[in-house]
């Protein structure tokens, strides 16, 4: 499938990581990993990390799938609201996801200070807007709720709003947990950094067709008529995913992405935080190192790449319109501009672990638009589920009964 089309800016700011090295012979490992966007590669960290010896395989060019194209918001509120989620899932499991969500942002910093690269990571504010008053409503709620399982957050008034970032809307959720990254950098900067110092094999440039299992895993095909013999394979796969699952698991969603000419830095909004609204399909905004703006959203069910591409020159349109009725006085001038897949769950958490009776094939499927959070999540239960050790999120993020 073909995941994005356009400019993806980060594919352009930083070097391609133009690493050509398909496989060519049987191999024999204890895990492979099928993708090398964020979620492969940050299974793949934790796997060194616990010395785990494992071998990563991509049919494209190394993170060029969906990582290359996010938009790299890290917000640990996921697309559903907390009072939502609860509606869906209970009170406990929807906490526990917030408060996962939470922690793996500062589990991501972490990584990037303990391997010495930085993806452009930086902490900044988030702001959720109230689009009308029956958003304002949900985010009283919402409000009221978070502060009950102390989770970060703040109430801004429509005259609070106004002051702090010069917006006018009824009001806003504001916490000041987030960060934003380059997804791009951060995947390939730790591949880099794995390959020369673990026991770490990558494959570029190969396509996984098949696989059976084996008394002791899995054999894994390649287009290339090779074989891979392992104890655990690991689908990282994104939004490719589907062609492992029995069954369909997700609804596919296109989104478009827009970004500014550099700017002055005093031409920002003040604190320069994410924001979002609760109007669907909502619109989200962040800056980047450079100054510039990205700007996102205009979302539509996905039908196939052909029909996403059609509409971008409109949705470019839309997107501007959109940007400079909420900041007038900023000038906004389009850089680059794409459109991506992503895609949704119904109860908007990813799936992890294994599907029932396959207990040697690990799904690592961070959908949502929370997908990198859920990648750090997926990588830290991957690494307990193949240490043997127990994971109790699975009862949250696992292919359980009442979610397949
Ligand atoms: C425009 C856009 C904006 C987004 N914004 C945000 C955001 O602000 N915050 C956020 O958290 N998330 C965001 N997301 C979602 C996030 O980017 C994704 O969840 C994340 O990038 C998925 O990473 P991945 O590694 O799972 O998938 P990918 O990056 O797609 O990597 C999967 C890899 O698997 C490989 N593969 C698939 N099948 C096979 C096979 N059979 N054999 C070999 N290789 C295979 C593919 O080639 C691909 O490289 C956004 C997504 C898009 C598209």
């Amino acid at each position: 499938m073909d995941l994005h089309s356009g400019l993806p800016y980060w594919i352009i700011k930083n070097e391609l990581f133009d690493y050509f090295n398909p496989l060519d012979a049987d191999i024999e490992t204890e895990v492979v990993i099928i993708g090398s966007g964020i979620t492969g590669s940050l299974v793949a960290h934790e796997l060194c990390e616990a010395k785990i010896p494992c071998v990563m395989i991509d049919k494209r060019t190394i993170a060029t799938g969906s990582s290359a194209a996010s938009t790299s918001q890290l917000q640990y509120e996921i697309d559903v609201p907390l009072s939502e989620l609860i509606e869906k899932v209970g009170e406990e499991k929807a906490v526990k996801a917030y408060k996962d969500c939470l922690d793996s942002i500062t589990d991501l910093e972490n990584i990037y200070k303990k391997i010495k690269a930085d993806p452009d990571f930086r902490r900044v504010p988030t702001t959720l807007l109230a689009s009308n008053r029956k958003g304002l409503k949900l985010l009283k709620k919402e409000y009221e709720i978070r502060k009950k399982y102390d989770l970060p957050v703040d109430f801004l008034e429509k005259e609070e709003l106004k002051e702090q970032l010069n917006l006018d809307a009824p009001g806003a959720l504001y916490n000041e947990t987030s960060a934003q990254m380059d997804c791009y950098k951060g995947a390939t900067s730790i591949l880099k950094y794995h390959l020369k110092q673990s026991n770490f094999q990558l494959f570029s440039h190969t396509l996984i067709t098949d696989y059976e299992e084996t008394s002791s895993g899995y054999k894994l095909l390649t287009e290339g008529g090779n074989t891979i013999k392992c104890k655990y394979v690991i689908i990282a796969a994104g939004f490719e995913a589907g062609e492992f699952l029995p069954k369909k698991v997700m609804d596919l969603l296109s989104t478009y992405v827009i970004i500014s000419q550099p700017v002055y830095e005093d031409m920002l909004w003040k604190n320069r935080s994410l924001i979002w609204e609760t109007k669907e399909p909502y619109l989200y905004m962040r800056t980047t190192v450079d100054n510039r703006i990205i700007v996102g959203g205009e979302d539509i069910s996905f039908s196939n790449p052909k029909h996403r591409d059609s509409r971008l020159r409109n949705k470019i349109k839309k997107l501007e319109n959109k940007f400079k009725k909420m900041f007038p006085e900023i000038p906004f001038v389009t850089d680059m501009a794409w459109c991506g897949t992503f895609s949704a769950t119904k109860d908007g958490l990813p799936f992890i672990g294994a599907w029932p009776e396959k207990p040697n094939m690990l799904f690592a499927l961070g959908y949502g638009g929370n997908g990198i959070t859920f990648s750090m999540i997926a990588a830290q239960m991957i690494r307990n589920i193949v240490e043997d050790k127990e994971e109790p999120r699975l009862d949250v993020y696992g292919f359980n009964e009442d979610r397949i």
